[in-house]
């Protein structure tokens, strides 16, 4: 299957699952994820009209996107380390996946020093397994308060990767309580704008939709599988 066949497909079953939740299709929004694949692979997305891109690793962001249409809006969906905000902050519309107080604090600082200002997604681990990263359910709702405390970001939602299982159950479990946490965060801290979920990847995304994500980020579903 090409790029444009997978493309054509993969909208055709978020506007299906759309449908099945009982939601408008124009909230959720296609994040094309094209880590580790070439300029003209991710021009075969953006010729079919495909804008919205996520990247995960901020050296290969850096040296990729200069080769990319101007009008690509990009977000980075990796985890960051602080020595490497300078590759992403300036060039990106939302980080996903902050997962520490200090690295929010890292991007305000080099936010304040070069005058820019940063969306961004705190990440949970919805499934508590150590592998992952994020802060647990227990947390999230202070570390979420004291980061969008710091000036020079916002703090638009949260950002998840659920339970590692083939079980519907499992999974829906783990995307539904991130949802909760956000809600509780809009309807009890007053955080209005936290109103981003960044939930779904290729095997689950239909999944995610049905638990209220707002950005699913599809990799292997639009360009097939990453060599390594
Ligand atoms: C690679 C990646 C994706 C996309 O995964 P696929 O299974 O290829 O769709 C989504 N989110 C994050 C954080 C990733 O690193």
């Amino acid at each position: 299957m090409s790029v444009s066949d997978n493309l054509k497909r993969l909208n055709e079953r978020i506007a299906h699952a759309a449908l099945e939740a009982g939601r408008d299709v124009g909230d959720i929004a296609l994040l094309a994820v094209s880590k580790y694949f070439e300029p003209t692979v991710i021009e075969q997305a953006y010729n079919m009209g495909q804008r919205l891109f996520g990247e995960s690793r901020a050296q290969e962001f850096r040296d990729k996107h200069p080769h990319l249409p101007s009008d690509i809006k990009w977000h980075f969906i990796g985890t960051l380390q602080s020595n490497k905000i300078k590759y992403v902050a300036p060039w990106v519309d939302l980080i996903h996946a902050v997962d520490s107080v200090k690295l929010a604090k890292a991007i305000s600082e080099y936010n304040k020093k070069n005058s820019i200002h940063s969306q961004i997604l705190i990440e949970i681990n919805s499934s508590a397994e150590d592998s992952k990263h994020g802060f647990s359910q227990q947390q999230a709702c202070e570390a979420v308060l004291e980061i969008e405390s710091l000036e020079h970001l916002s703090v638009r939602g949260l950002m998840t990767m659920a339970a590692r299982s083939e079980n519907e159950k499992q999974i829906r479990e783990s995307f539904a309580r991130v949802r909760n946490i956000a809600e509780d965060l809009k309807g009890h801290h007053g955080l209005k704008r936290c109103d981003i979920l960044s939930m779904g990847m290729s095997n689950d995304f239909e999944y995610a939709i049905k638990e209220g994500s707002t950005i699913i980020r599809v990799g292997t579903g639009i360009f097939g599988s990453r060599r390594r």
